[in-house]
């Protein structure tokens, strides 16, 4: 029996996207998740700000953003654009990190 089971995963010449993971400093190693500013600033602040992802998302952890920049991404037509994108901000969280946020937006 040949067992080489210990296939390093080559992250490091892997093209960004999906499946990626985030070393947070409260969860450890956690799929990376985006968010806009705001829902990232929730977690400092504790104050809710809204949570809000693409409906017809199948990830586990969409990307998601705020009531305030929901109401400019209507404004845009949908599309991160102009206001919506300048606001937009979007930041890296651990899932962990984005759970939390979701909890404390949507009191879970
Ligand atoms: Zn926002
Ligand atoms: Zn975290």
């Amino acid at each position: 029996m040949n067992g080489s089971r210990n296939k390093q995963p080559t992250s490091r010449d892997a093209p960004r996207g999906p499946g990626e993971t985030v070393d947070c400093g409260e969860h450890g190693p956690q799929p990376e998740t985006f968010v806009c500013q705001h829902v990232a600033h929730s977690l400092v602040s504790r104050e809710p700000v809204g949570f809000h992802w693409p409906e017809d998302s199948d990830q586990q952890f969409p990307d998601a953003w705020c009531s305030e920049c929901d109401e400019r991404h209507q404004r845009s037509g949908y599309e991160w654009t102009g206001e919506a994108a300048d606001n937009l901000g979007a930041k890296v969280l651990c899932a962990g990190c984005y759970l939390e946020a979701r909890k404390l937006a949507l009191g879970e």
